[in-house]
């Protein structure tokens, strides 16, 4: 299996996920968390089992955030100390099988190119649909 590299913009925090392409997702998402914590206006993770990822052993600790902000679930966010670079996130529901990866911290963020995009109705009026991959409007439809 392929071994992905990636890690934050100063450094610090490494980590690899060793996985199949056919079982990594990565999506885009409009929703208003995302435009939040990407600071941009959307998000883009890759979903990998939880299992597949790991920090190097001379990564240093990430710092973790966890709330509900209105969305009625706890969103958990690992982000790097140093430089505040998001790693990655997951749902409280998802929490025991997936992490969603900030697909720009790979090391190589094009080798994982999206298969859809989720909250459509939130999307910004600017930006085009990416063509040739699923579109929801939400997160379930
Ligand atoms: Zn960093
Ligand atoms: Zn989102």
């Amino acid at each position: 299996m392929p071994i992905y590299k990636g890690g934050c913009y100063c450094g610090e925090v490494k980590y690899t996920i060793d996985v199949s392409p056919d079982d990594a997702r990565t999506s885009l998402c409009h929703c208003k968390n995302c435009k939040k914590f990407f600071g941009t206006a959307f998000g883009l993770t890759t979903k990998v089992p939880v299992s597949s990822f790991s920090y190097t052993s001379e990564s240093k600790k990430p710092t973790i955030h966890e709330a509900d902000n209105g969305s009625g679930t706890t969103l958990h966010r690992e982000f790097c100390p140093t430089c505040g670079s998001g790693i990655l996130e997951v749902g409280a529901a998802a929490m025991k099988d997936f992490r969603y990866i900030m697909t720009g911290t790979l090391d190589h963020p094009g080798d994982l190119p999206p298969k859809g995009e989720f909250w459509c109705k939130r999307r910004e009026k600017w930006m085009p649909e990416v063509p040739g991959i699923f579109h929801k409007q939400e997160i379930k439809d």
